[in-house]
């Protein structure tokens, strides 16, 4: 039976994004519990339809790395587009409530282990190679919002390009404008699969950091003040008086919920969304910083908390890989092929014991809030 929105109960919403909203609902029939995305499109009939089978195309994909589909179907003026409920949430969310609560009781952010960094890394590139090689498709918004987690420990991309008909014509104010954009990307250049491993690397940095690395504020491991003045949370400050209108601000990713307002400039002042895409083509790309673990202790330390303690040929790996990610020339950067057989990648390479003594995603994903 094709899915209708009178079969449809509302659990919950899950969140807001530039183009809509995402809810929790129920499939009444059958009892199955999917997340629900609302689209509010601005399309001739003729291109409604065209997006609807554009969108056929998640239908029939099948990995285990990518958020299977429901279906989706009109309500006017929106699309409404069902699938699999990921009931950990998008690694955004995930991260940023690691810090725990500070004195006001709100969830603060906090770094991702780099074991637990590094299987999600393997998934996105698994997810990236079945998209490109099995369905013919770009991802085209790698960020953490859009890598899934659930308490079995699956990592699932959701929101990947399918349908080019629905990018033009989501009504949202800066299309295509994301913070984790390759500078190819930006200079108006081809898209390709190297695009998707740019913003994998950007994304990769922000979990293992736990803030958004085009920052001049310095990654403390050590800080227990989860909430001081100069910690990052991802979220910047825009100066809205420096953009015209028409580009308007709130879809700048990380702006949305900019409740806490940290600027880009460590509060010395505000870069915009126009002054970032500058700083992201001319300056050298962010750097993965890991903690560093005192020589003696490299194997030693015991792995309490998910690969914390990972030795320093594990950390020198994946600051190998991050750089890979994040060559400013697409063709120096490597494939998510390529990448897969990189030292950071295989399981059994230099640091065996502190691969060993990695926390498994389950374990991990079930433990969080
Ligand atoms: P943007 O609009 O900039 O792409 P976004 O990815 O956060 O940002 P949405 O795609 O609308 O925006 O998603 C909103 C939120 O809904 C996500 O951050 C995620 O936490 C949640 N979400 C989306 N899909 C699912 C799902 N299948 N299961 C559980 N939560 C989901
Ligand atoms: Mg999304």
């Amino acid at each position: 039976d094709p899915l209708q929105d009178s079969d449809l109960r509302n659990l919950a919403e899950l969140g807001m994004g530039n183009g809509g909203s995402v809810m929790k609902v129920e499939h009444v029939p059958t009892g199955i519990i999917m997340a629900k995305k609302i689209v509010l499109i601005d399309a001739k009939p003729s291109v409604r339809k065209q997006i609807l089978r554009e969108l056929h195309i998640m239908h029939s994909c099948s990995s285990p790395y990518i958020v299977s589909s429901f279906g989706a179907y009109l309500a006017e003026p929106n699309i409404c587009i069902c699938m699999e409920f990921m009931n950990k949430g998008s690694f955004e969310s995930v991260y940023k409530s690691l810090g725990g609560k500070n004195s006001r009781g709100d969830a603060t952010p906090g770094p991702i282990p780099l074991g637990i960094v590094r299987q999600v890394a393997k998934r996105v590139l698994g997810g990236l190679v079945y998209l490109y090689e099995e369905m013919g498709v770009l991802h085209r918004d790698i960020k953490p919002s859009n890598i899934l987690l659930n308490s079995q420990g699956q990592v699932k991309l959701c929101d990947f390009g399918v349908s080019g008909e629905l990018e033009n014509s989501v009504a949202k104010t800066f299309v295509g404008t994301s913070v984790y954009m390759s500078p190819e990307r930006i200079q108006g250049s081809d898209y390709s699969v190297k695009s998707d491993v740019w913003s994998l690397g950007i994304t990769l940095i922000e979990l293992a950091h736990g803030c958004f690395p085009f920052s001049d504020t310095e990654v403390d491991f050590d800080d227990d003040e989860t909430n001081g003045p100069g910690r990052m949370n991802g979220e910047m400050s825009l100066d809205s008086a420096s953009l015209t209108p028409a580009s308007a601000i709130p879809s700048a990713h990380h702006t949305r919920r900019k409740s806490r307002g940290v600027s880009l400039h460590g509060g010395v002042g505000t870069l915009s969304i126009l002054e970032l895409m500058h700083h992201i083509v001319r300056e050298p790309p962010p750097l993965l910083i890991t903690p560093l673990i005192p020589h003696s202790m490299e194997f030693a330390k015991p792995v309490t908390e998910g690969g914390a303690g990972v030795g320093q040929e594990t950390a020198e790996e994946a600051r190998v890989f991050v750089e890979k990610c994040l060559m400013k020339d697409p063709a120096e950067r490597l494939s998510p092929r390529e990448l897969l057989g990189t030292g950071w990648m295989r399981d059994g390479s230099a640091n065996r014991e502190a691969r060993e003594g990695e926390l498994d995603l389950r374990t991990w994903a079930g433990a969080l809030p």
